[in-house]
């Protein structure tokens, strides 16, 4: 493998670089697909999805499973490493992993993004009432309790989403939020300033969450707990190569071409204003169709 040139190498096996492997395969490129895990990416630490066309309802599992079979039916070789770094600067563009060296005329970045996390014990709960997506999630706690966790702010679009659907949706701010607390449009919505989170409790699933407020321990029932400190796009590599914009996320025009001529990028790692599946699997067709 050391001397080949691949047409279309893709960075990422999420469903955003899977799209764009089967595009590029159809136009008969020499395709392969670089991926540190799993194939299907995000998709397997997601419990149910509602928003997926054709199904009402989908575990994360069975349509990664899904995926995994379509990148078998069109022999896309996947290869199994960590992208450390690239060298873009000529037409045969190199990528470096931890084990091999790959070759190729384009490459399409699809490495996808990370949520911050709170460093507490939510992965004990995830997909059983700890989310880090309340665009995505929300449905699931129609009329019940969920609370957010933010910080500076980061979390009001998405109470603002929550709010639309739950009963009643607490705001748990590191910072003074008094002002905020004053404009907030929605009625169910309660902010709560200052809040250090201690611990999330629960017997399998989200049941409470106790914090430290103004030095008093406090504790709140609810079904659901949205943490929503942001999300960071794995691009540090990136830097002074490709055009990134003020959030580190890569720039891209309406082909998914970046400011390297011959590199492409798609899904959630790239500047687009919807993280979601469909939108990454859109980005990864025109990805996949044009590099
Ligand atoms: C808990 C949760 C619930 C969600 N629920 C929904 C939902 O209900 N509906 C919806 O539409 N969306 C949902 N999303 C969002 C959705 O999963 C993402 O928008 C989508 O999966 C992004 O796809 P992607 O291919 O761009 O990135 P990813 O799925 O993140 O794929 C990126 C891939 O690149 C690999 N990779 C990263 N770095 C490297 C490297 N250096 N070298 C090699 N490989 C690398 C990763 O291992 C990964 O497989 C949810 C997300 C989460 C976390």
């Amino acid at each position: 493998m050391e001397n080949e040139v691949f047409d279309i190498l893709i960075l990422g096996g999420g469903v955003a670089g899977i799209t764009a492997s089967v595009y590029a395969k159809r136009r008969n490129k020499k395709v392969a697909i670089v991926e540190e895990m799993l194939i299907g990416g995000q998709l397997a630490s997601i419990n149910e999805i509602e928003n997926f066309p054709s199904y009402d309802k989908v575990t994360g599992f069975e349509l990664m499973q899904n995926f995994q079979k379509q990148v078998k039916y069109n022999k896309i070789p996947v290869f199994s490493d960590v992208v450390e770094k690239v060298d873009f600067s000529k037409d045969i563009k190199v990528i470096f992993g931890k084990r091999n060296k790959f070759f190729a005329k384009s490459v399409i970045i699809a490495t996808g993004l990370t949520y911050k996390k709170l460093g507490k014990n939510e992965d004990e709960f995830l997909g059983r009432g700890v989310s880090y997506c309340a665009i995505c999630d929300a449905n699931f706690y129609k009329n019940q309790e969920v609370a957010v966790v933010s910080k500076k702010g980061s979390g009001i679009l998405g109470a603002l989403q929550l709010a639309d659907v739950c009963k009643k949706v607490y705001f748990l701010d590191s910072e003074d939020m008094t002002i905020y607390a004053k404009a907030c449009p929605k009625k169910n919505i309660e902010v709560i300033s200052n809040v250090e989170i201690i611990n999330i409790l629960g017997e399998g699933k989200v049941n409470e969450v106790e914090f430290k407020v103004n030095d008093n321990v406090e504790k709140l029932k609810l079904s659901a707990l949205f943490i929503e400190l942001g999300k960071r796009p794995l691009t540090d590599i990136y830097k002074g190569v490709l055009k990134l914009d003020d959030n580190g996320y890569i720039v891209t025009n309406e082909k998914m071409e970046t400011s390297v001529k011959g590199v492409f990028a798609c899904g959630d790692i790239r500047a687009g204003v919807l993280k979601q599946l469909v939108s990454a699997c859109a980005d990864g067709a025109i990805a996949g169709q044009f590099a």
